[in-house]
């Protein structure tokens, strides 16, 4: 793949912060252990998946001689089921653990090596519907909406913008107001980050020499990239291919910054890989739950760092005035957002009727610019990204459901420092779907 490279910016974080909020006790660093064992072996298997599927690691920072091991070893898909299976036989022949944190990770290790074996069965040629596979792959199911769903929203659309020819006309002569000129969009997203990351300061304690990089690139199938390369950094790819809107500056710098990739990543790295010596998160394999938990929260993490109003007040003070965009027509840009975002499912419609075979990638653009109001060349960019990465678009919109339950659920009004608690306990610890059905107590 290319990325030809416009800038390179890095985003240092200057003081010293060792805290985190589920740091583990004295003496926490364990010896190693059966689950130890079974974890190195997990590590080495999303290695070995790594050799047949280029797209499954994501990330991996621990020993390279694993890696080169691994690689040396070149194990066939036939030989990591076989391996898969027995792992997986060990974990089960174990006691499930009481205490909390040890429970979770017994749970992960069993889940992620469930569907590290479905991922396998698909390199090996297994079919399986859209649904069945994000259930295999990432023990989840998103809901099924008819097109006659999207159709009321599209309605309620149609009369927040002004009169004129088709709806997808009149949301594009609309958006094209609020496009960052390609000139400033270096400041816009900068000061996006910067604000993103100090209000994610506020509540979490970072480890010191946490910082990232973003490069601006084109010709990808995705929008933008986070690239753990463990020690607290990330490599951040925005793509460029088209006009940026002004609400994807935050959208941006909160997904891929803060709270979202790389603070999940650098509170797994600090909490899990150093403070307790657990190797299996110094990888992560791409089709599998945790990238539910990771989609899911690095969406929800907006609703964190600008709760109620404070996103709008924000980008119409600030972010509007530094993209030369008239801050007076903020908040009907917001509300149009607001009624964009309930689209979001028509996204995974167009990718399940795709993957089912129901429409053929005409027909998959069509809906995407019908439904979910794509432009034409959005759709193809969003069909390229459903061949890529297929049911993975669930942990987008049913990951951010998920986690906005999680954290906000009983209808409660829950105060900032409670759900940033809970936020937390995503964020620093090794939650998988399966676990998110209460927080349990604060
Ligand atoms: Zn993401």
């Amino acid at each position: 793949m290319e990325h030809p490279m416009v800038k390179l910016r890095v985003y240092p974080l200057a003081s010293a912060m060792t805290l985190v909020a589920c740091a583990p006790g004295a003496g926490s660093v364990q010896s190693t252990s059966v689950v130890d064992q079974i974890a190195e072996s997990y590590v080495r298997l999303v290695l070995a998946v790594g050799e047949h599927d280029t797209d499954y690691v994501d990330a991996f920072y621990g020993p390279q001689e694993w890696r080169d091991e691994v690689t040396a070893e070149q194990l066939g898909l036939p030989a990591i089921v076989a391996r898969t299976d027995s792992v997986i036989d060990r974990l089960r022949a174990l006691e499930p653990p009481d205490q909390e944190l040890e429970r979770l990770r017994y749970t992960y290790l069993t889940t992620q090596l469930g569907s590290l074996a479905a991922r396998v069965d698909m390199l090996g040629g297994r079919t399986m519907t859209f649904d069945e596979e994000s259930q295999a792959l990432y023990d989840a199911v998103a809901p099924t909406n008819p097109g006659e769903y999207f159709l009321s929203i599209l309605e309620e659309l149609d009369g927040l913008l002004p009169p004129g020819r088709s709806i997808r006309e009149r949301l594009g002569a609309f958006q094209s107001a609020y496009v960052i000129p390609p000139d400033r969009l270096d400041a816009v997203f900068t000061r996006a980050i910067e604000e993103c990351r100090d209000r994610t300061r506020r509540q979490v304690d970072l480890p010191e020499g946490e910082s990232f990089v973003v490069e601006y690139v084109t010709d990808q199938s995705w929008s933008g990239y986070n690239w753990y390369q463990g020690g607290y950094h990330s490599l951040i790819q925005v793509n460029v291919d088209f006009p940026s809107l002004i609400d994807r500056a935050v959208d941006l710098a909160c997904h891929e910054g803060y709270p979202g990739h790389h603070t999940y990543n650098v509170l797994l790295e600090h909490n899990l890989v150093n403070g307790r010596g657990w190797p299996e998160y110094s990888v992560y394999a791409l089709f599998s739950p945790q990238s539910l938990i990771a989609e899911g929260s690095a969406n929800f993490g907006i609703e964190m760092v600008f709760p109620g109003d404070e996103r709008v007040e924000f980008e119409r003070e600030v972010l509007f005035p530094l993209a030369g965009l008239d801050p007076a027509t903020a908040a009907s840009y917001y509300r149009l957002q607001e009624l964009m975002a309930r689209m979001d499912y028509a996204g995974n419609e167009a990718a399940r009727l795709y993957i089912d075979g129901d429409v053929d990638a005409d027909g998959a653009a069509d809906w995407l610019v019908r439904y979910a109001m794509y432009s034409p060349g959005g759709a193809r960019q969003r069909l390229r990204f459903i061949d890529q990465y297929r049911s993975y678009v669930i942990n987008y919109n049913l990951g951010l459901d998920l986690v906005r339950e999680f954290v906000d659920g009983n209808g409660a009004d829950l105060a900032l420092d409670a759900r940033w608690d809970r936020f937390m306990r995503l964020l620093a610890s090794p939650r998988l779907p399966g676990d998110l059905q209460s927080p349990g107590p604060p």
